[in-house]
Parts: C-alpha cells; sequence; structure tokens
C-alpha cells in the first residue's frame, strides 16, 4: 500500500491496459485503476484529482489526443452523487472498455448503483 499524493492510501491497482488511438487522437493510450481509501468527500478528491493532473502537466482545455494524464472518479462508497461538476458513477464507464478492464482487475465484484450490475458484468457485457 502506498499514499497517493496525501489524497489517500491505494489499497489495489490494476495491470497498466494499452488502447490504441481513439477519434482523432494519434497516440496510443496507458490506462490504469486503482482503489483508493480516502479521508476526502469525493469533491474535495476531485479538486486533488485536478491538481495532480496540473502537476504532471496537463493544461486546462487539452483535447483528448493531446492530454498527458487523465484521472477520474469511476465509483464511490457513497452511491450515486450527483454535483455540477461531478457525478459519481462516471457517466462514461459502462460503455468504456479502457475503464472496465482495468477495473475488473481490482474490483470486479463493486456494483454500479445505477444499472445494479458489477463491474465484471458490465465488462462481459461490453
Ligand atoms: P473526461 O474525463 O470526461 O474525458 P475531462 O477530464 O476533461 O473529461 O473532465 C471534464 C470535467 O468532468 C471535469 O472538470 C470534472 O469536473 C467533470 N467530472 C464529472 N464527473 C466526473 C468524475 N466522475 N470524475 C472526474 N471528473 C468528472
Ligand atoms: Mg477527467
Amino acid at each position: 500500500m502506498e499514499e497517493c499524493s496525501a489524497l489517500g492510501t491505494v489499497t489495489a491497482r490494476s495491470p497498466i491496459v494499452e488502447t490504441s488511438p481513439m477519434g482523432a487522437a494519434q497516440r496510443r493510450f496507458a490506462n490504469a485503476a486503482c482503489v483508493l481509501d480516502s479521508e476526502y468527500d469525493p469533491l474535495a478528491l476531485l479538486s486533488g484529482l485536478k491538481r495532480m493532473e496540473r502537476e504532471m502537466g496537463r493544461r486546462p482545455g487539452q483535447r483528448w489526443g493531446d492530454r498527458v494524464i487523465d484521472l477520474d472518479i469511476i465509483l464511490w462508497s457513497g452511491g450515486r452523487l450527483d454535483a455540477r461538476d461531478l457525478t459519481i458513477p462516471h457517466r462514461e464507464f459502462r460503455t468504456r472498455d479502457f475503464v472496465l478492464s482495468p477495473a475488473v482487475a481490482i474490483a470486479p465484484n463493486w456494483r454500479d448503483p445505477v444499472t445494479g450490475h458489477t463491474i465484471r458484468q458490465l465488462a462481459v457485457r461490453l
């Protein structure tokens, strides 16, 4: 287990899964998921993740192909959350293989509160 920039403790981390370029992007992407045990509420965690993105060199408004890092919150222990700048579960995660394949490696039995399916079930359906 390791500290994640003071945002919490990483209790599980997936292998890195490479994906081919999509859309206009020319580069390949490296995708991974982790389980983070955090004292922060989701909005505070999102601010921390955005700060990490900036520290790693991401600039606001960068398009998919150009950005160096994208840190998203997929699920959390509190079920659904709908705020102006934050929706959990992440709106797109059910249709993104590059999210589900890393996630299934570390949290196959986590349940999506919206559809009632586990991550494993969502990954198989895709
Ligand atoms: P995406 O991650 O969807 O490819 P961005 O990283 O540019 O696109 O995110 C745009 C905005 O999405 C963020 O500024 C954030 O406020 C918002 N957002 C909504 N839900 C989430 C979530 N679950 N995880 C991360 N960001 C989210
Ligand atoms: Mg993002």
